[in-house]
């Protein structure tokens, strides 16, 4: 396990950061990708080190740059000649707007970074992953992979896409050691749903607490966020032996979000 590598996109924050933590502390080597200036990089990479003792890369590539994936790919290439064993397509962008108002660009840029994108990772990974007759790949959809919200609609459109990916891939790759499967959470306090709290606090004039009360109870029985840890501990679970037969699969750990 130790010699196992893997790349957790869009993980210099939030979710990302929390499954990167949590798969160092289990001795893979750990490939963060995401936006983030020097400094909080190296913060974050000797942070990660100091926890695990794994060996912590940072790779740039702004996912909805084709070739700035390639380049990404290149770079692991070089670094890990064997190719990553365990893929996290993590990285993920909203935008909230009626869909008369929805920017076209802002439509673009959404199926870029949280669909297409995973598709190129894929499709870059898979090659090196059947060489050695295993390999992990997730694919962080959300709640919103199997419902819907008002006003989401490219981020719902991306989330269900990429469990469609995800039931292709793991087709695509039975009876090879790789599985691919996609975790599906709920509300996990993040900046990307901090800036949610912040809209609803101003057009409501609220708090911001009383702001996070009503957006996690409009959608979530339990009244508690989701913790990118967790979600971690999670992907950690499917990188398992334990869980070799898990492929195709949407795992919900979203409070009891999609039950009702
Ligand atoms: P976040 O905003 O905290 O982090 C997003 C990460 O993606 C950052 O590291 C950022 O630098 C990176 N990123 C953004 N655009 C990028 C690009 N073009 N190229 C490379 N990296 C890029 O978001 P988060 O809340 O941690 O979300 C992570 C994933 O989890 C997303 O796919 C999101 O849709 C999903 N998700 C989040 C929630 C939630 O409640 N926060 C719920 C369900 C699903």
């Amino acid at each position: 396990m130790a010699h196992k590598a893997a790349l957790v996109t869009g993980s210099t924050s939030g979710i990302g950061l929390g499954i990167a933590k949590v798969l160092a502390r289990n001795g893979y080597a750990i490939f963060l990708n995401g936006y983030g200036d020097k400094k909080t990089i190296e913060k974050l990479k000797t942070e990660i080190q100091s926890n695990s003792c794994a060996q912590v890369e940072h790779l740039e590539a702004n996912l909805a740059d084709l070739a700035e994936i390639e380049s990404m790919f290149t770079s692991v290439q070089e670094k890990y000649p064997s190719g990553i064993d365990i893929l996290v397509n993590n990285a993920g962008v909203q935008h909230v707007d009626t869909i008369e108002t929805f920017p076209t660009s802002k439509w673009d840029h959404i199926i870029a970074v949280n669909l297409s994108a995973s598709f190129h990772t894929i499709r870059l990974a898979l090659t090196k992953m059947r060489a050695k007759g295993w390999g992990r790949i997730i694919n962080i959809s959300s709640a919103h992979g199997l419902v819907a919200s008002p006003y989401k609609s490219a981020y719902v459109a991306s989330k269900h896409g990429i469990i469609g990916l995800t039931k292709s891939v793991a087709l695509e790759t039975v009876n090879s050691g790789i599985t691919c499967n996609a975790v599906c959470p709920g509300w996990v306090l993040t900046p990307l749903v901090e800036k949610q709290i912040q809209t609803i606090a101003q057009a409501n004039n609220t708090s911001l607490e009383a702001a996070r009360v009503t957006l996690i109870s409009e959608k979530q029985p339990q009244l508690e966020m989701v913790t990118g840890e967790q979600i971690g501990d999670l992907v950690a679970f499917l990188c398992s032996e334990s869980a070799r037969n898990i492929t195709g699969a949407s795992l919900s750990i979203d409070g009891g979000w999609t039950v009702r």
